[in-house]
């Protein structure tokens, strides 16, 4: 059996070099190397911003949405969108583990990978169901995790598509857990979305009762999902690219103090400087969504004179699993909703 790199350097055809994420093409051959995974794969959960843009190319169709998820894998060995350059995550059963793996998986082990799709060797002999609506596709096929991939364990106590669902944006409220502190205003835009919803509830428990916590929803329909769970304490619905009626909304909210702290959970391009307006100086704006562009953001800021710190929505926070699982088992409403709607 053949020595792997614990970042799977050894499975990247071009450019050679890279690491498997931003690599072009990678080795998808499913014979492990000595210290990765073989996973059987049951479902792919495709990044929001990824998804959106095949089913727009797609017109919607679902047979045509196959064609290109089929042409993406075939072409790269890995479910990476060429156009937003985002994958998504997977669930599946362990199949083979190689000898030389340090970890505790072992064959018959129900995992989600929690490593990117945009650099995990991938076959789908088969796509059996497309669920647009959750942008989760089930696949007859198989998938590799290296050394380096973190994984969750499924937890026994909800639904595979539940877990899945929520692990897919596990970054945004672990992440949010980590930043928020009491007493502080927080500003999350996309609030009514999958990652958006986390996010709040995540900010309003750690703002406590002197913080204040305002969802910005892209349609009545998103806005309403957040309020009936009562999950902020203000909610407005604004268009995110509109920048400069951003930061008037957000001034009314604030008593003109703006936000120490600002999420962007969107799905779309173009937000940045609406996130970046809303924020005060020297406070922090957390860029989750994919869509975000680094030259936007840094030249806007800098543009209007903006001191504000802003963090690149890594995907991966330490205790990231365990922080947004529990999310669903604190809030019954939210386990309920996200049951309803990704389940
Ligand atoms: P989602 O459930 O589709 O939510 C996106 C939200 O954005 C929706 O609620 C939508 O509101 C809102 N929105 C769309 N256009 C808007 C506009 N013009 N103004 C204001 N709001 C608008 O998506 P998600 O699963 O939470 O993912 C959110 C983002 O995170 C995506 O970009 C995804 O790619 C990214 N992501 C990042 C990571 C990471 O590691 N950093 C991991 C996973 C996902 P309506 O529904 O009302 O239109």
């Amino acid at each position: 059996m053949k020595k792997g790199c614990p970042y799977g350097t050894h499975r990247v055809i071009s450019p050679k070099g890279v690491l498997p994420q931003p690599a072009d093409v990678i080795d998808n051959t499913m014979e492990i190397y000595d210290n990765e995974v073989l996973i059987d794969v049951k479902t792919l959960n495709v990044d929001s911003a990824s998804f959106t843009e095949i089913e727009r190319r797609a017109g919607g169709d679902v047979e045509e949405i196959k064609k290109i998820m089929l042409g993406i894998v075939a072409k790269a060995g890995k479910h990476k969108n060429p156009w937003t350059g985002s994958g998504g995550m997977l669930i599946g059963t362990v199949k083979e583990v190689g000898p030389a793996y340090v970890g505790d998986l072992k064959p018959g082990d129900k995992i989600a990978t929690l490593v990117s799709l945009s650099l995990t060797p991938l076959v789908i002999e088969e796509i059996l169901e497309v669920r647009p609506e959750i942008d989760q596709v089930d696949i007859k096929g198989q998938a590799i995790l290296f050394q380096s991939g973190i994984y969750a364990k499924l937890p026994e106590d909800m639904e595979e598509g539940l877990a899945l669902s929520a692990l897919d944006v596990a970054g945004a409220p672990a992440q949010t857990a980590k930043l928020v502190k009491p007493g502080q205003t927080v500003v999350v835009i996309g609030g009514g979305g999958k990652s958006g919803l986390l996010c709040l509830y995540e900010a309003k428990k750690r703002a406590g009762v002197t913080g204040k916590v305002i969802c910005v929803a892209g349609s009545p329909k998103s806005e309403a999902r957040a309020k009936n769970l009562d999950l902020a304490d203000e909610y407005i619905v604004h268009d995110a690219t509109d920048a400069v009626g951003m930061y008037n909304k957000i001034m009314e909210l604030t008593d003109g103090q703006l936000a120490d702290i600002v999420i962007n959970c969107v799905n779309i391009e173009n937000t940045e400087m609406a996130s970046i307006l809303a924020c005060k100086d020297d406070g922090l704006v957390y860029f989750f969504s994919m869509a975000t562009s680094f030259t936007k953001a840094a030249l806007g800021a800098e543009g209007v004179g903006k001191d504000v710190n802003m963090i690149i929505g890594n995907g991966y926070t330490k205790g990231h699993a365990a922080i947004t699982l529990q999310c669903l088992r604190e809030h019954e409403g939210l386990r309920q909703l996200f049951k309803e709607m990704y389940a």
